[in-house]
């Protein structure tokens, strides 16, 4: 036995008898010689791997082994983050990606990125300039804050606040507020992280004025207010309103420190959605100072936006934290122009993907969804759809308890099973992530455009 392996080892072809082959040649054009010298030694050393351990048992051809090295390069050429296909209906899905930014602000996006910019230059002085410049008017305009800031997310910008406004103080935080965002990022643990200690007042469903008034000692450094994203409490509930809080963190001579989570520029009551206050009207409360998100709702790039008072911007601004939490140009490019769209909602609405597959009506999700049923229809693919309703959901931690009215199309074939037919999809290039329900692949239509559709169509011809 051992000797018949080792006489299979020994009849392996030599890496250079395998890179004069013809078809290692076009190769040549795209790598580099040593590059598809480390491929061939790759694959023969799996191949003498899969000798010693049995599980090839004769010498494979010369044409195999070529193969093989093709197939390298066709899996190695993949790079590992890329596009896919959201069928799942949830508009800012966490784990791909959150918002998704439109065609024409990707290609502002790419054109600051393969070229030189005026990042930290002041083209009129001809001197150094700083990079928060460029969205201190636009932002301020929006909302009418006194200063503003950018981070690289919300968490950072919550942090930022904290580790510069508190100082081994306390933060008087509603106990209906001490929340976990997801991805361990816990309220109560970055109020501790900032060096502050945390003053919990009320109960999990109820916080009335008169607790966060008892609570203010001359050890007070902030009242925060949390936004609880990402879960409600309902029933017997009461939160006080931030107009008297902020009142009372002013006659303490300390700020008020709102985290919005996801920001609002625009009242998502014209969505149907519930009313939330957007960041212009938090900070007509009298917050202090505001925190929230660029890619949530605000459908713009990662970032952690912050607006508040001079006062307090000028301490955040001169932390040296700020430094290690600080944006780049192609974040810096993508949120001064989505920030730019809100200079009128409907433009807002039409160009920002995020708002748009919001605004999508039932009825717009339909004509969708019959629009991909007919695309599929045309390839006569030997699968049956059918259109159906559904919920969407708006994800990112937005309106937990909320769904939208959309539709799906529904997929079903004889030759796979519901499991195995969303792992093919999801294994297509481009990988196309679908939902099973009722034991059906469905693909809703309101995170998908009727670009995607052919490609969609393409995916699932490739697996039969
Ligand atoms: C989402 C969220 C955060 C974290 O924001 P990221 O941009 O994901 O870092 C913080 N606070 C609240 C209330 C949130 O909803």
């Amino acid at each position: 036995m051992k000797n018949e392996k080792q006489l299979i080892l020994s009849r392996l072809p030599k890496v250079d008898v395998i890179l004069a082959q013809p078809s290692m040649k076009q190769w040549e054009q795209a790598y580099s010689r040593n590059l598809i010298k480390q491929a061939v030694q790759e694959v023969l050393a799996a191949i003498r791997q899969d000798v010693l351990s049995g599980a090839c048992q004769e010498v494979p051809s010369e044409a195999h082994i070529e193969e093989a090295v093709v197939q390298y390069f066709q899996d190695h050429q993949q790079l590992h983050l890329r596009p896919v296909m959201n069928g799942t209906g949830t508009i800012l899905h966490t784990n791909l990606g959150r918002a998704v930014l439109g065609k024409r602000l990707s290609r502002h996006v790419a054109a600051i990125a393969s070229s030189y910019s005026n990042l930290e230059y002041d083209l009129d002085g001809g001197h150094r300039g700083s990079r928060y410049h460029h969205l201190q008017t636009i932002l301020e305009k929006l909302t009418g804050a006194e200063d503003v800031l950018v981070v690289n997310n919300n968490a950072a910008a919550v942090l930022l606040a904290l580790t510069t406004l508190i100082k081994g103080k306390e933060v008087i935080i509603s106990r209906g507020e001490l929340v976990e965002i997801g991805g361990f990022f816990r309220i109560p643990e970055v109020i501790e992280l900032s060096g502050g200690t945390i003053h919990e007042v009320g109960t999990t469903n109820k916080t009335h004025m008169e607790d966060y008034r008892r609570a203010v000692n001359e050890n007070t450094g902030a009242i925060m207010k949390v936004h609880t994203s990402n879960y409600r409490v309902i029933g017997f509930t009461e939160t006080a309103p931030a107009e008297e809080m902020a009142a009372l963190a002013h006659e303490q001579g300390v700020p008020f420190i709102n985290d919005l989570g996801s920001g609002l520029f625009i009242d998502m009551r014209r969505f149907g959605l519930p009313y939330e206050p957007t960041v212009g009207e938090a900070l007509r409360q009298g917050c202090d100072v505001v925190t929230f998100s660029g890619d949530k709702l605000l459908g713009g790039p990662q970032a952690g936006i912050i607006v508040g008072k001079s006062c307090y911007i000028e301490q955040m601004k001169k932390n040296q934290l700020l430094r290690a939490l600080r944006v780049d140009k192609m974040t810096l490019a993508a949120l001064e122009a989505t920030l730019h769209l809100y200079l009128d909602e409907d433009i807002a609405v039409r160009d920002i993907p995020a708002l748009q597959m919001l605004a999508q009506s039932q009825r717009v999700c339909m004509n969708k969804a019959d629009a991909l049923c007919q695309e599929l229809a045309k390839c006569k693919l030997p699968v049956k759809t059918a259109v159906e309703p559904c919920r969407d959901m708006v994800g990112g931690g937005s309106y937990p308890e909320y769904t939208l009215p959309g539709y799906v199309v529904t997929i079903e074939t004889e030759q796979y099973t519901a499991a195995e037919l969303e792992r093919r999809l999801r294994h297509g290039e481009p990988p196309v992530i679908s939902r099973i329900q009722k034991d059906k692949v469905c693909l809703s239509v309101r995170t998908l455009t009727e670009e995607d559709f052919p490609v969609i169509c393409s995916v699932i011809q490739t697996l039969f």
